[in-house]
């Protein structure tokens, strides 16, 4: 209502001075008549000459009417170079903040609800090089001030920071608009004040901050070096630091393109997703699957069983599964490949030299243009009184397990704690989760949380949500872990606890302290988006960086790290994380890309909601999996997508096609005009899309379409 109403006095203002003739007033021949009796004013009312000037030069900016130029040379021509540049200098300034200050109070939000997602990249731009533009544009009079003033209100940018870039970038302009005006009588048009030799000198002076940019960034860059050596020759092109999903692919890509490289590892080619993370999880998963359907078997006409768990055995598979993934990321592999790979600890020692202690305790120190620093991550130990106690699992331990824990007791209700959990249950333990957040999977849709928490708990697993670990005891050879919920306290026996609280970035301990390389407050390693640290030549990516720990995130960013190294000068990409899609791999599983309907209402962008429920899908029906939904979050009025979640049965599989949509901007229209084979799980997408054409189908076109039909029928 407020808005509404600036909006009307500002249209009434600007309808006023129209039919005042206010606008024609500002015109260069209007001036030039008007120069004798303007100048007789001003030295009858030397004060209130300039206080009115100085107002209405406010006015005429911070309104966005055309005649600022007019007014700039009527200051010159009133007050001087010296006194009318100064006057000039702080009115404009002030009318273009008041400018865009209206535009970021009018328009912007409505702009960041209809295109949010797009807006993001625009603020981190202008957050990170905002003032560099700006100064640039005020520089060089190509675009007209009034349009810049309106756009940087729909930015992030700081009123002050706009200010005062303002004031600068304008003042060159203004001075030579207020000299112009001082000579009025010679001026014949305002065209004629821009020569082409002063435009190319202002554009001189605007592309002077991206060049000063460059330089900054090397004397930055020569400032970080101080005091390092760099070698005159290397010994590589590239040394990659851990051989997990993120080493693997950046020694992968730097091999491919004839670049030297070498791989340096400390324990296990495959680093955490094949050694202890996707790989032994989802195998893990899959004989808790096949134990579960084999109780659920009487829904299909075969007697049910309880399964006879031969939990050895199990391990034992998870074991051979990851044998026989085991040569894709293997050393033999990357040798020929072309990398050399070493095995043994790198230290960093500067910011071109890895020492490497081999597991033979031989010793050598190599010299590279570029280092990759993908050192992963480990599961993070919380402090929790009496937790040295007990000997508990974390996920790099539990795959020593050999005995099926009676009493399992797991902290922590994310993917890695969800999934396990549910497979330890599936496969005979006693299971249960304590939480601290109120749900489990916090960064999910709340309707995907219900359902995993329903399905969790009809499977026997007990939540404790909202609940706190206190303490461990251990009380006549029994543990507990005390857990504090609602006020009270809860005893939980257990015979094996898991530690599923997140993973903490692997920084320490191999020479980055010595650097100086900083990280994050959550204690990821803080770099650019080209995935540089504060030397440019050292790189990381994956889990050591994140924000996304996943093996296709570490992946994603490793193309851009050795790109970047290995072209370093002539190309650089900046990465993008504008589509990252992951998938929890519970039953039912909960997929998802881009935003969810929570993350879309409290980024407040202007979305709708299109559900389509699995328990209506033919295929779904036929083969028992009746359950879960299809939830597409879209850009208002359009069927372009914003995000997408899918919990149900093989939802990891049908969530490729919405990444594949969002990534080269395919809308809902398209994927309901695509043929999806009868009978699938695929077809839940069609019919999602179907579900949004319909809500958007127009009444009135239906209404004349029946009556073209009911004509047609006569
Ligand atoms: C239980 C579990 C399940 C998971 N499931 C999935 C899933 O389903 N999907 C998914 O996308 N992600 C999953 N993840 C996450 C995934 O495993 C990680 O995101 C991925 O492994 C990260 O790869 P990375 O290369 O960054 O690090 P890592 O794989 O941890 O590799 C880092 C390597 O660096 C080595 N290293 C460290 N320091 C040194 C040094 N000084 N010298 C030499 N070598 C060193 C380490 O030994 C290690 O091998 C899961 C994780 C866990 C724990």
């Amino acid at each position: 209502m407020k808005r509404l109403f600036v909006i009307f006095l500002i249209v009434i203002t600007l309808l006023i001075t129209w039919q005042a003739g206010g606008f024609s007033l500002l015109t260069l021949e209007n001036l030039k008549s008007q120069q004798a009796a303007l100048i007789a004013w001003r030295d009858l009312h030397p004060v209130g000459a300039s206080v009115a000037f100085f107002v209405f030069y406010v006015l005429v900016t911070a309104l966005s009417i055309p005649g600022a130029v007019v007014m700039t040379l009527a200051g010159g021509a009133l007050f001087g170079l010296l006194w009318g540049g100064i006057l000039i200098s702080f009115a404009s300034t002030l009318g273009a903040t008041l400018a865009m200050l209206a535009s970021r109070y009018l328009i912007s939000d409505w702009v960041r609800r209809k295109f949010g997602a797009s807006i993001a990249p625009i603020d981190a731009g202008v957050e990170k090089d905002g003032s560099f533009y700006l100064f640039t544009l005020r520089l060089i009079p190509i675009f007209p001030f009034f349009m810049i003033n309106l756009l940087m209100g729909l930015t992030r940018m700081p009123a002050k920071t706009f200010w005062w870039v303002s004031q600068l970038g304008m003042l060159a302009g203004t001075l030579v608009f207020v000299n112009a005006g001082t000579q009025l009588a010679k001026i014949d048009s305002l065209s004629g004040i821009l020569s082409f030799e002063i435009i190319g000198a202002f554009a001189l002076l605007g592309v002077f901050p991206l060049i000063a940019r460059k330089i900054v960034e090397t004397l930055k860059a020569r400032k970080v070096y101080k005091g390092w050596n760099k070698p005159k020759r290397f010994d590589t092109n590239l040394i990659v630091i851990g051989a997990g999903s993120g080493g693997l692919v950046s020694a992968y890509i730097a091999a491919a393109v004839k670049a030297k490289v070498t791989l340096i590892e400390k324990h296990q080619m495959g680093g955490d997703c094949l050694n202890t993370g996707c790989v032994p999880s989802k195998a893990l998963i899959r004989s808790a699957r096949q134990a579960y359907e084999m109780r659920q078997a009487g829904q299909f006409g075969i007697q049910s069983v309880e399964p006879d768990v031969d939990f050895p055995a199990v391990m034992a598979r998870i074991k051979n599964v990851i044998q026989q993934i085991e040569p894709h990321d293997s050393v033999e592999r990357y040798t020929n490949l072309g990398v050399d790979v070493i095995q043994g600890t790198a230290n960093i020692v500067s910011p071109w030299e890895v020492s490497v202690t081999q597991d033979n305790g031989e010793q050598q120190t190599l010299s590279a243009k570029s280092v990759i620093i993908a050192t992963g991550a480990r599961p993070r130990i919380p402090d929790i009184p009496g937790l040295d106690q007990v000997d508990y699992l974390t996920s790099d331990s539990l795959w020593e397990l050999n005995e099926l824990p009676k009493r399992f007791v797991v902290l922590g209700g994310g993917p890695i704690g969800c999934e396990l959990s549910q497979a330890f249950a599936r496969l005979g333990s006693e299971v249960s989760i304590v939480q601290r957040p109120a749900h489990l999977m916090p960064r999910e849709d709340q309707e995907a949380q219900a359902l995993v928490e329903q399905q969790f708990t009809e499977e026997g697993i007990a939540l404790y949500l909202s609940g706190t670990a206190k303490e461990v005891i251990v009380r006549d050879g029994q543990a507990y872990l005390l857990v504090e919920q609602a006020g009270e306290v809860i005893e939980l026996p257990f015979d094996k606890l898991l530690l599923a609280l997140g993973r903490e970035a692997n920084t320490s301990g191999f020479g980055l302290e010595k650097l100086g390389i900083e990280s994050r407050k959550n204690g990821t390693l803080d770099c650019n988006g080209f995935m540089q640290t504060r030397f440019p030549n050292v790189y990381v990516c994956g889990d050591v960086t994140g924000p996304f720990q996943f093996t296709h995130v570490a992946a994603h960013q490793a193309w851009f790290a050795a790109v970047n190294a290995l072209f370093s000068g002539v190309k650089r990409f900046k990465a993008d994380y504008r589509v990252i899609p992951w998938v929890t791999f519970t039953d039912p599983e909960v997929a998802r890309v881009g935003v969810s309907e929570s993350e879309a209402r409290s980024q407040g962008l202007d979305y709708e909601v299109t559900r389509y429920g699995i328990d209506d899908l033919d295929r779904a029906i036929a083969d028992g999996d009746n359950h879960g939904f299809v939830k597409i979050i879209t850009l208002a009025g359009k069927d372009k997508i914003l995000g997408v979640t899918i919990v149900g049965k093989h939802s990891a599989e049908l969530l490729a096609e919405f990444v594949l949509a969002m990534k080269y901007g395919i809308g809902l229209n398209k994927i309901l005009g695509t043929i999806h084979t009868y009978p699938t799980f695929s077809e839940a997408n069609k019919y999602a899309a179907g579900e949004w054409k319909r809500a958007h189908v127009s009444p009135k076109v239906m209404l004349w379409l029946a009556r073209f039909h009911t004509w047609r029928r006569s």
